[in-house]
C-alpha cells in the first residue's frame, strides 16, 4: 500500500511562489489502476513524479509498504526508482540510436542483472505488450502507439510494484490510444497503475478509480481507501540501499554508446585532445623555456659579464632617463593652448654627462682579491678578467709592399696630419689596443685562452695562439671580415682602397667585388708590434723624444725592432653558440699583455723617468711649476733650447695660426732685430741674407702684412729661428702658457708613465666578472651594492649589466607567449 500524507511542494521561481500540490493525502491500494484528472496547471505531473521519486515533497509523508521515505537518502530515492517504480511519459523517452530490445534492456542494466537474465526478460516484457518480432527495429521506425508500448514494456521489465504514466496518450491518436489503455489496463491486474489522464472518458471506460485534482487539492475521489491509522503501526525507518551496476557493463556500455555516436565522439575526442595537447604544450613550454633559460644562463653570462670600467657611463640609469617615448605615450601636465618647450633633450643631455663616472677599481681589485669577500662564491667557472690598457702601435706590409700602421691612417687620402697642429701639440698619439685588435679572455690559473673561448669558436685553419707573439684572426659566421678592416690590415693593398675612395669622392661608379683570401695567406701574414715606450728615442742630452709618425723613423724601428706577431689560426663562432666573446678581428693573448707590461717596466725612457720622478724625461723640464710666471720661464728656456729646425718648425706654427703677427714682430715693436742680433744668440742677419736664401726682410716689413705662404716657405730655417730667438725676448705670455700646458706641462709623472704605457697591476683598466647563473649574477650585484655601501662616494663602483638590461624583456615576451597559450587551451577546453 502507498500513503500519501498530507504532501506539499511549492516551486519558486524568482519572487513567484507558485503552490503546485497543497497537502495531498491519498491512500493506494497495491491492485487498483488510478487515474488521475484535472485541468493543466493543477499538479498532476507533480503528484505523479512525487510518488515516483523524481520529485522531493516539500512536507508531508510518502509511505510505501509501512516504510516512511521521510529520512531517504538519495541513493534509496535511486533503488525505490529503480526497484519499485516503473515509468512511461506522453514523449515515450527513448533512445533513438538503440534498438528496442537494447532500450528495454537498459533499465535492467542498470540494476545489475546478469546479461543473459536481461536478455530473457527484456524479451518477455516485449511479448507482454506484443512487440516481440520486431525487437530490432529502432525507435524511429515505429509508430507512437507501438513506441508507447516499447515504454511501457520497458518500466515493466524490472517488475516494478508501481507503474506511474504521465499522458500516455496524450500524442496518440484514438484507436491506439485505446490500445494503450487495454494493455495499461492489464498490466494493472497484478500492481498499482497511476496515470495521468486529460481524457475524462478514457479514465471512466478503463480506471477501476478515478482522482481528480485541481491547484494542488484532491476535489474529488471516486474509490477513496480509508485506513484505520491507530490500527497501522509506525511507518518503519528502512533505507533500500543502492542499485548498483557492474563495473565491466558500464564499461561496455560506455563503449557502446561511443561507437553508435561516431560523429560526436570524434567532435569530442579532438576538442578534448585540443585541451589535453594544450595543457600539456604549455607544460613542456614552461618546462622547456626554463631548460633552454638555464641553458643560455651560462653562456649568456659568459658573453656578458658584469663589466667594471676604470671609465664607465651608467647605462642603465642613461637607459632609464633617454628611453625614446612617443609623443602620444607622454604625459603632459600643460594644455595645448600656448606654445610650450620639451625639455626631453636637454634632459637626455643631463642624464649623459652625469652617467660618466669613474671607478675605482684600484682599491675594487683589492676587496675581489681578498679570499674573505663575499663576492667569491658567486664569482663561475671563467672567474674574473683584469683588463690593463697596454699602448702599442701596430704596423703591416701590405701585398704590394707598402709598410704603414694599421690604426687606418694610412688609408686616408691626406695621410699626414698637419705638421703644425702636431707641434701645437695634437701630435700623433699612441692609443691602447686598436678595436681591430683584442686580447682573447684569458683562463683560470695561467691559462692563455678561457675555455669559454675555445668552446665557443670553431678553429678552422691553424691553431689557437701560444705565445705572446702569436694571434688568430676572427671571422663571422658567414666566413667574412669587413673590407675595410682587410685593406687597414695590409692583407689587400691600401693603394687599392686609397684610390676607390678616391673614385668614391669623384662621384665614379664603383665596382665592388668580393674578394677573397685561402687561410694560407692569411696565416702568412706579419704584424709588427711597436710598444708605446719603445718609440721614445734617447737625445744626447738625456732626454727622450717621442719619434714622429711622420718622420718614419717609427716605421723603421718597427721593422726592425717591433714585435713580429704572426697569424697562426683563423676562428670562427661555432653555430650553436651565440657568445660575442671576442669582439675584434685579430685576438692576441693574456701572455702579449704580460710581455708589454713587463716590458715598459723595464724600457729605457721608463726607467729614466723612474730614476729622476721630479723631472719631465720628454724636455727635462721639472713637473708642474707653480706659477703662470715660472710656465712662461719654462717654456721660454725650453724653445730657446730647440734646434733649429725645431725652432723654425714652430715659428711658422705660430705665423700659420696667427698666433704671432709677423708684421709687428718685424717692425720692431717687439725687440729690435739689430738688437738681437748683437746678442749673438741667433746667427747674423746680415750674414742670412748674404746667403741669399731669404728675402728681404726690408722688402717683407715694406709690405706691412704677414707674409703669404710661398715667402714663407721660402725663407730658410736660420731665418725662422732667429725670429723665434727674436719673439722669445718679449713673448705673449697666453701663447706661451698655451704652449707650455700642451706640450711642456703634459708632463706628469703619472702622465708621463701612462704615456709610456706603464701599467700598474693594480689598476686595471677594467674588470669582467663571469657568473655562470642568473642567481649567482645577481649575488654578485648585491655584493658590489654591499661593498658600495660601505666605501667613500667617490670610491663606489658603478657596473654594467648588460644582461639585466636585456633579461626584463625575455621574461615578458615569455609571459605574453603562456598568456596566449593559456587562452587558446581554455577555449577549446570549453
Ligand atoms: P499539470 O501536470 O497538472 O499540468 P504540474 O504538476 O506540471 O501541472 O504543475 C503544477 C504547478 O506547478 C503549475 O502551476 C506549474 O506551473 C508549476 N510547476 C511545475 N513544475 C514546475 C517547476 N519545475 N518550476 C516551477 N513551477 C513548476
Ligand atoms: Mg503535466
Amino acid at each position: 500500500m502507498l500513503q500519501i500524507k498530507n504532501v506539499k511542494k511549492q516551486y519558486v521561481t524568482g519572487d513567484l511562489t507558485q503552490v503546485a500540490l497543497g497537502g495531498v493525502s491519498l491512500n493506494l491500494r497495491d491492485n487498483e489502476f488510478v487515474a488521475v484528472l484535472g485541468p493543466s496547471g493543477s499538479g498532476k505531473t507533480t503528484l505523479l513524479n512525487v510518488i515516483g521519486g523524481l520529485d522531493r515533497y516539500d512536507s508531508g509523508d510518502l509511505v510505501i509498504n509501512g516504510v516512511s521515505t521521510r529520512q531517504y537518502r538519495d541513493r534509496d530515492w535511486d533503488s525505490y526508482r529503480n526497484h519499485t517504480v516503473g515509468f512511461v511519459f506522453q514523449s515515450y523517452n527513448l533512445i533513438p540510436h538503440q534498438s528496442i530490445l537494447a532500450n528495454v534492456e537498459l533499465a535492467l542494466t542498470i540494476s545489475g542483472v546478469s546479461r543473459s537474465e536481461r536478455r530473457r526478460r527484456a524479451r518477455e516484457a516485449l511479448e507482454k505488450v506484443g512487440l516481440l518480432e520486431q525487437c530490432h527495429k529502432r525507435p524511429n521506425q515505429m509508430s507512437g502507439g507501438q513506441m508507447q508500448r516499447v515504454a511501457i514494456a520497458r518500466a515493466l521489465v524490472n517488475d516494478p510494484d508501481i507503474l506511474l504514466a504521465d499522458e500516455p496518450t496524450g500524442a496518440l491518436d484514438t484507436d491506439t490510444s485505446l490500445q494503450v489503455m487495454g494493455l495499461l489496463k492489464d498490466v494493472a491486474k497484478d500492481r498499482l497503475v497511476v496515470m495521468v489522464t486529460h481524457n475524462p472518458e478514457l479514465a471512466e471506460q478503463y480506471a477501476t478509480r478515478i482522482v481528480r485534482l485541481r491547484d494542488g487539492v484532491i476535489t474529488g475521489d471516486s474509490d477513496p481507501l480509508e485506513v484505520d491509522e491507530s490500527a497501522m503501526e509506525e511507518p518503519r525507518h528502512k533505507n533500500m540501499g543502492k542499485a548498483s551496476m557492474s563495473f565491466l557493463t558500464s564499461l561496455l556500455l560506455s563503449f557502446n554508446n561511443l561507437r553508435t555516436k561516431k560523429g560526436r565522439t570524434i567532435l569530442t575526442a579532438f576538442a578534448g585532445s585540443i585541451g589535453i595537447i594544450g595543457i600539456a604544450l604549455i607544460l613542456s613550454l614552461s618546462n622547456g623555456v626554463n631548460n633552454y633559460i638555464e641553458d643560455i644562463q651560462k653562456s649568456t653570462m659568459t658573453s656578458y659579464p658584469i663589466t667594471i670600467d676604470a671609465q664607465t657611463i651608467d647605462l642603465s640609469s642613461l637607459m632609464e632617463s633617454t628611453t625614446p617615448q612617443r609623443r602620444s605615450e607622454r604625459e603632459v601636465d600643460h594644455g595645448t593652448d600656448a606654445v610650450y618647450s620639451d625639455p626631453r633633450l636637454l634632459k637626455m643631455a643631463a642624464a649623459f654627462t652625469t652617467s660618466f663616472t669613474t671607478n675605482n677599481l684600484t682599491d675594487f681589485k683589492r676587496y675581489l682579491d681578498d679570499p674573505k669577500s663575499a663576492i667569491s662564491e658567486y664569482i663561475g667557472e671563467n672567474g674574473v678578467v683584469y683588463s690593463y690598457a697596454t699602448k702599442f702601435s701596430v704596423y703591416t706590409r701590405d701585398p704590394e709592399g707598402e709598410f704603414f700602421n694599421i690604426d687606418g691612417s694610412s688609408l686616408e687620402p691626406e695621410s699626414r696630419s698637419s705638421r703644425y697642429n702636431m707641434m701645437l701639440g695634437m701630435g700623433t698619439m699612441m692609443t691602447a689596443a686598436r678595436s681591430d685588435l683584442t686580447q682573447l679572455l684569458p683562463g683560470q690559473n695561467g691559462a692563455l685562452i678561457s675555455p669559454a673561448v675555445t668552446d665557443s669558436y670553431d678553429v678552422l685553419y691553424g691553431r689557437w695562439p701560444e705565445a705572446y707573439n702569436e694571434c688568430v684572426l676572427v671571422l663571422d659566421k658567414y666566413n667574412e671580415v669587413a673590407a675595410s678592416t682587410l685593406y687597414k690590415l695590409g692583407f689587400f693593398p691600401a693603394g687599392e682602397y686609397r684610390a676607390l675612395m678616391q673614385q668614391l669622392s669623384d662621384g665614379t661608379e664603383l665596382t665592388l667585388e668580393t674578394k677573397s683570401l685561402t687561410y694560407e695567406e692569411i696565416c702568412q701574414k706579419e704584424f709588427y708590434l711597436v710598444p708605446a715606450c719603445d718609440a721614445y728615442a734617447e737625445n744626447e742630452n738625456g732626454t727622450f723624444t717621442l719619434l714622429e709618425e711622420d718622420g718614419y723613423e717609427l716605421e723603421q724601428l718597427a721593422e726592425n725592432d717591433g714585435i713580429k706577431l704572426v697569424v697562426t689560426g683563423v676562428v670562427r663562432g661555432s653555430e650553436d653558440s651565440d657568445a660575442a666573446l671576442i669582439n675584434g678581428t685579430i685576438g692576441y693573448t693574456s701572455a702579449l699583455t704580460d710581455y708589454l707590461i713587463a716590458h715598459t717596466e723595464d724600457s729605457a725612457v721608463v726607467r729614466a723617468q723612474k730614476q729622476d720622478p721630479d723631472r719631465n724625461v720628454l724636455n727635462g723640464m721639472a713637473f708642474a711649476p707653480m706659477d703662470d710666471e715660472a710656465k712662461v720661464r719654462d717654456a721660454v728656456e725650453y724653445l730657446s733650447g730647440l734646434g733649429i729646425t725645431e725652432k723654425a718648425q714652430f715659428m711658422q706654427a705660430l705665423l700659420v695660426t696667427g698666433a704671432v703677427d709677423a708684421a709687428s714682430l718685424m717692425a720692431g715693436q717687439t725687440p729690435d732685430l739689430s738688437q738681437m742680433t748683437g746678442e749673438g744668440q741667433t746667427p747674423d742677419l746680415s750674414q742670412m741674407t748674404g746667403e741669399g736664401q731669404m728675402p728681404d726682410m726690408s722688402q717683407m716689413t715694406g709690405e706691412g702684412q704677414m707674409p703669404d705662404m710661398s715667402q714663407m716657405q721660402a725663407m730658410g730655417e736660420a731665418q725662422y729661428a732667429a725670429m723665434l730667438d727674436a719673439y722669445l725676448q718679449n713673448p705673449d705670455a697666453e701663447v706661451m702658457l698655451a704652449f707650455y700646458d700642451s706640450q711642456i706641462s703634459t708632463g706628469s709623472y703619472d702622465g708621463n708613465m701612462s704615456d709610456f704605457g706603464v701599467v700598474s697591476r693594480d689598476a686595471p683598466s677594467s674588470i669582467s666578472l663571469y657568473a655562470d647563473s642568473f642567481e649567482a649574477k645577481d649575488g654578485i650585484a648585491k655584493c658590489i651594492d654591499d661593498y658600495n655601501a660601505t666605501v667613500t662616494e667617490e670610491n663606489k663602483i658603478t657596473y654594467t649589466d648588460y644582461v639585466g638590461l636585456l633579461m626584463s624583456s625575455i621574461t615578458t615576451i615569455i609571459n605574453v607567449i603562456s598568456y596566449v597559450l593559456i587562452a587558446f587551451v581554455s577555449i577549446s577546453l570549453v
